[in-house]
Order: structure tokens, then sequence, then C-alpha cells
């Protein structure tokens, strides 16, 4: 059966852990907005071109370019027929519109929005211990999680670095820009009975035990 599931919090919430964990147990396309956009970023294509600079200060990329993005991503076999777990989409209620016109037109219907519930300082403090394999995208983090050799992926040997905006201005801004544009989400999903929420302080299989607890997989 596949899984269709959407995570929703704000950054730091653990998103791409929990997916990562989700991704360990069944096989599904593993979709998350901000890697694809970091990827087109660093390949310097036409979208990373227009995305950069609002990534840079924690703005949200316009939704047109996100909704061409997953148009494209969703409609490829592996998430239309294994599943997907949606990271870091939709994060507005004209992208959350979207995603429910292009489910349509593709027949399928999500099972859960997952919230993953964190305190903003909680935020601060992982996404500014935050680091990311620049190579295969591992996440690791100074405190909780750390590299067995500074600086190199345990996974691939890739280098890893803190993300510009893991920086905490920049973070506080995109707390704010998840607060205004993100969170009437939480009402959107609630409204359809497909809510459901997780301690993001727990540890990073929460979600996918919340999955299982509701049948989902
Ligand atoms: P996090 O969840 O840690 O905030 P992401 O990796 O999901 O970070 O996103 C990084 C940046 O990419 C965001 O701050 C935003 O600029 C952009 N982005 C990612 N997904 C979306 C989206 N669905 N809509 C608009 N912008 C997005
Ligand atoms: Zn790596």
């Amino acid at each position: 059966m596949p899984v269709r599931v959407v995570l929703l919090g704000p950054p730091g919430a653990g998103k791409g852990t929990q997916a990562a964990k989700i991704k360990e147990k069944r096989d599904v396309a593993h979709i998350s907005t901000g890697d694809i956009l970091r990827d087109n970023v660093e390949k310097g294509t036409e979208i990373g071109l227009a995305a950069k600079s609002f990534m840079d200060s924690g703005r949200l990329v316009p939704d047109d370019v996100i909704i061409g993005m997953i148009r494209v991503r969703l409609s490829c076999d592996d998430a239309t027929e294994g599943g997907f777990i949606l990271d870091g989409f939709p994060r507005t209620t004209a992208q959350a519109e979207a995603l429910d016109r292009l489910l349509d037109e593709l027949s399928l219907h999500l099972d859960a929005a997952l919230l993953l519930e964190i305190s903003d300082d909680e935020v601060v403090r992982r996404l500014s211990n935050r680091r990311v394999c620049q190579s295969c995208g591992a996440i690791y983090n100074l405190v909780a999680r750390q590299t067995k050799e500074e600086g190199a992926c345990d996974a691939c040997g890739g280098r890893v670095v803190q993300r510009d905006d893991d920086k905490e201005a920049v973070i506080r801004n995109r707390l704010m820009v998840y607060r205004e544009r993100t969170s009437p989400l939480i009402a959107y999903y609630e409204r359809k009975g497909l809510l459901f929420r997780v301690d993001g302080a727990k540890s990073g299989n929460a979600a996918m035990l919340l999955l299982e607890s509701i049948g989902v997989m």
C-alpha cells in the first residue's frame, strides 16, 4: 500500500529526518522542495537563479515556481505508484490548493498531513547547530549527531557544512514566514480530517510510529 503524506511544521522541526526514517521502511519518493531548490541553485539552472535570493534571506520562493516543480516531480512513476512524502511543501494556501488539484488529476488522495510541533527556541537551537552534507544531503548536528570525522560525511565522505540560511537572523525570519504563510495550513488539513500532530522534540521516528498507529503504514 503506497504511503502519501505531507509533513508540516516549522523549519528545524525535523521533517527531513522523519522522512528519511519513513523511507527506511517503505520505498516511497521523498520529495523535499528545499533539496530540489538547492540542487537547482548549485547547478545554476533557471529555477535556481530565480530562487536563490529568496532562499538566502529566508523568504518563500514564488508559488508558480514551486508548483511547477512539484507538478513535474509528483507525476513521476515512483511517486504516483510507490507513494510520496512531501517535505517542505505545501507552504502556502495556494500551494495546498494546487496540490489538491494535481492529486485530483492523478486520481490520488492524501493519507495524512503530519504536523511536527516544536518551540521557537528549540528551532533556533537545532538549526544553528545543524550541518548538512553537500553531496548526499545527510543531516548532522554539532551537539546531537556529530560526524565521526570533523567536516566529513559518515555516509559518503562529502563536505559537511552550515547552510547559509541556518544563521540566526535568517532562522528568525523563516520562523516568521512560517507563522504567517504556512501555519494556516494546519486548519486547512484539520478541516479535511487529515491533520495529525507529532511531538517534534521526540525521537526521529515519531512520524513513522504515528503513521503505523493510524494504519497508513
Ligand atoms: P527548512 O524546512 O529547514 O526551512 P527547506 O530546506 O525546506 O528548509 O527550505 C529552504 C528554503 O527553500 C526556504 O526557506 C524557502 O526559501 C525555499 N522553499 C522550500 N520549499 C518551499 C516552498 N514549498 N515554497 C516556497 N519556498 C520554498
Ligand atoms: Zn554525504
